[in-house]
């Protein structure tokens, strides 16, 4: 049976304290003990359901996790105060001195960075390979290669992962298959495909209401309780901790990704169209001229459609800064990066998000100037907005 992503979220049943329907805010950072002995059988993690301090772990984010950990269908979860919090912990967690990471050489520019520049210092090292090529992927790994790191959908190129296969690499090789699902939460579902971890940038699509950094790592018990280890555990030695009131905030939100996903990805669906029947280079994975079509298809959890992200690439630079100036004085969108938000944001990859790529590089994985990185918001009237929007291409030439 279709794993039903919304349903496992639904089922969960949080009260507060005084019968609140949402869940009492654990307002503290450290937790009394009736018995000596107990803080210690805690420390020595002996004693499940005591609370320690809140680095470490505390109510509110114990439900967020949870919660999100029903949503991949993982056996638990952390979550981290920022999505480069999860990634960074993950990584550090499971590679050391002269292990090594075969990565897709499209990801966020904060994590290309992170394995470029900041762990060849510890002496980790990665190869980035394209990530749509399996041959490609295997011939990069070697025998110190300890993980495999890729986006389900990756940014900004909306380039999609053969999750399957690449879960069949890492059992081969007996490696950990790491996917950030940020782009596709309910989607898709990288867990039940194959993956051992999922991480989310919370800050995005989850959250939904561009007020708060957070993150999330779903994956085995193992892992997590590695990660949260007093000792030796990357989550709470190197201090991500989400703080308690914004986990009870996120969480609220987290009960509506459900409608929210749906919307995003109806009105994404219908610009991408419009546009690429209008004649612009359009990259959308719901698209059938998008290269992974199929395999998107193959993979989705149907009701969440393909989600909010599109790209456009209007030739320049320059061009791309006059569209994106000219839609925000229309007020369709921000022009802002991050995305998932109500209101459509819209920003030039090439020369924000991705600029710590450099040009070179940008220019190989096929990332040019003129690229648009759109996400699309919750507009009720998409129709109005796709006609506001050719006013603008018009009024600038572009169409
Ligand atoms: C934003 C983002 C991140 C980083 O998340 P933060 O919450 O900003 O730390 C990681 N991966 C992807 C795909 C993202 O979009």
């Amino acid at each position: 049976m279709a794993f039903k992503p919304a349903n496992q979220i639904q089922d969960l049943q949080y009260f507060g304290e005084f019968g609140g329907v949402n869940p009492s805010i654990s307002d503290s950072s450290t937790y009394t003990f009736l018995s000596a002995k107990t803080m210690f059988d805690t420390f020595e993690g002996n004693a499940d359901g005591c609370y320690l301090y809140s680095r470490h772990s505390s109510p509110s984010n114990l439900y967020l996790a949870e919660a999100l950990a029903a949503m991949e269908g993982t056996e638990t979860a952390t979550v981290t105060a920022s999505g480069m919090g999860a990634i960074t912990a993950v990584l550090l967690q499971l590679c050391g001195a002269e292990d090594h990471v075969v990565s897709s050489r499209t990801i966020y520019g904060g994590t290309y960075a992170f394995l470029k520049n900041f762990t060849p210092r510890l002496g980790i090292n990665t190869s980035f390979v394209d990530i749509t090529n399996l041959e490609r992927v295997e011939a990069a790994i070697t025998p110190k290669t300890k993980v495999l790191y890729c986006e389900s959908v990756s940014n900004p190129l909306l380039e999609v992962a053969d999750i399957k296969g690449l879960a069949q690499l890492a059992k081969t090789y007996k490696l950990k298959l790491v996917v950030d699902n940020t782009f596709s939460p309910l989607s898709i579902s990288p867990y039940h495909l194959g993956a051992d971890v999922v991480i989310h940038s919370l800050t995005k699509f989850i959250n939904g209401s561009s007020d708060t950094v957070g993150g999330v790592v779903c994956g085995t018990t193992e892992l997590i309780n590695d990660l949260r280890n007093v000792n030796d555990g990357a989550a709470m030695l190197l201090g991500a901790t989400m703080d308690s009131l914004r986990a009870a905030s996120v969480l609220k939100n987290l009960r509506t990704l459900h409608i929210r996903m749906q919307q995003h990805s109806s009105n994404a669906a219908y610009l991408a169209e419009k546009f690429e029947r209008e004649g612009l280079k359009t990259v959308y994975p719901g698209l059938r001229s998008h290269p992974s079509y199929g395999l998107f298809k193959a993979m989705m959890n149907e009701k969440y459609g393909f989600g909010g992200m599109l790209t456009i690439d209007i030739g320049t630079l320059e061009k791309a800064n006059a569209l994106m100036e000219l839609m925000q004085k229309e007020n369709l969108g921000y022009l802002a990066v991050s995305l998932g938000f109500y209101k459509t944001l819209f920003s030039a990859p090439g020369s924000s998000t991705s600029s710590e790529i450099p040009e070179e590089e940008q220019k190989s994985m096929g990332l040019s100037d003129g690229l648009i990185r759109f996400s699309i918001g919750l507009d009720a009237d998409i129709e109005r907005t796709f006609t506001k929007m050719k006013a603008c291409m018009t009024q600038l030439n572009i169409l």
